[in-house]
């Protein structure tokens, strides 16, 4: 039999005695459901999903686990680009001042795709050079120090309007995502004015959290991206082209594309639209070895041929 690991004997009330437990399931999570936030290695995350699996009335103790995996610099040996990702252990940044720092306009008549232009210094959140790391609001924020190293790689960076400490990582290339491959899901109709349909990233699922009746644990978890093929040496950091969202389309014209966005609408740009972010895998080794923290990745895979 499981033993739930001492550390988190803390979670045991809560997930043993919740009304959900004795109520037919509702896998989906919802506010009513107790949830826990733990970050742990290996060893012990495979002891609590292994508690956590075990039934009691007539369903699994925990009901679903959500799995962000933190890769280390051995993880990626041997490949030549990772995805950079939102550091999930910490508290990253927000930009503050988007609405000065940024202008941002239409890029279509007939959907909510933006296109935005930096037009001054970005304020962050946090000033306190803690991190290598993306921010909320899909900028690369990275610690004064390592300016020099980033320019061995052809990377160049921009002053914070609030802080010496840490500086803009310029980010001009990128790459395509390759829809074909999961766990990016193409839906919806193409927008008829720029051709161009939603995406989302599925998170990859052991067990049915459709299924009412199912009662087991459900396990999401991160698979990765497949970005289209190219010539890897010329590329050090990008940004997709695509972005991870679900705009609003129409078939009658909404707006004017270059017509500048009001500003409740910013988070078209940043929160609701986030693209992928790739980094040549060598570049984050440097920076690692360097002592820099705060930089979360992930594999990826790149498609071996050009897709049409
Ligand atoms: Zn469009």
């Amino acid at each position: 039999m499981a033993i739930l690991p001492s550390q988190f004997k803390f979670l045991e009330y809560a997930l043993t005695q919740s009304q959900s437990m004795s109520a037919p399931r509702a896998i989906m999570a919802s506010d009513t459901e107790p949830r826990a936030s733990v970050l742990l290695d290996r060893e012990l995350g495979e002891a609590l999903v292994a508690w956590g699996r075990q039934i009691r009335n007539d369903a699994t103790i925990i009901a679903g686990v959500n799995i962000h995996p933190i890769y280390e610099s051995q993880d990626i040996e041997g490949s030549e680009l990772v995805e950079i990702c939102l550091p999930y252990y910490l508290d990253a940044s927000r930009v503050l001042n988007p609405k000065a720092a940024l202008k941002v306009v239409w890029a279509c008549n007939y959907c909510d795709r933006v296109q935005a232009q930096q037009t001054a210094n970005l304020s962050v959140e946090r000033t306190d050079n803690f991190a290598a790391h993306l921010t909320y609001n899909n900028e690369w924020i990275v610690p004064s120090s390592y300016t020099q190293l980033l320019k061995q790689f052809g990377l160049q960076t921009r002053p914070l309007e609030n802080t010496k400490d840490s500086v803009q990582v310029l980010i001009d290339q990128s790459v395509s995502i390759d829809e074909s491959y999961p766990p990016i899901i193409p839906y919806g109709n193409p927008c008829p004015g720029c051709g161009l349909r939603s995406l989302r990233r599925n998170r990859g699922v052991e067990g049915n959290p459709l299924d009412p009746t199912f009662p087991g644990m459900v396990i999401y978890t991160d698979t990765p991206v497949t970005i289209k093929a190219l010539d890897v040496s010329e590329l050090v950091f990008a940004r997709s082209v695509e972005r991870l969202h679900n705009p609003r389309i129409s078939n009658v014209p909404l707006h004017n594309a270059g017509d500048l966005i009001d500003y409740h609408h910013i988070s078209l740009h940043y929160y609701d639209a986030s693209p992928i972010f790739v980094a040549k895998t060598a570049l984050v080794h440097k920076l690692l070895e360097s002592g820099a923290t705060g930089l979360a990745f992930r594999p990826l895979n790149i498609a071996t041929a050009p897709t049409t």
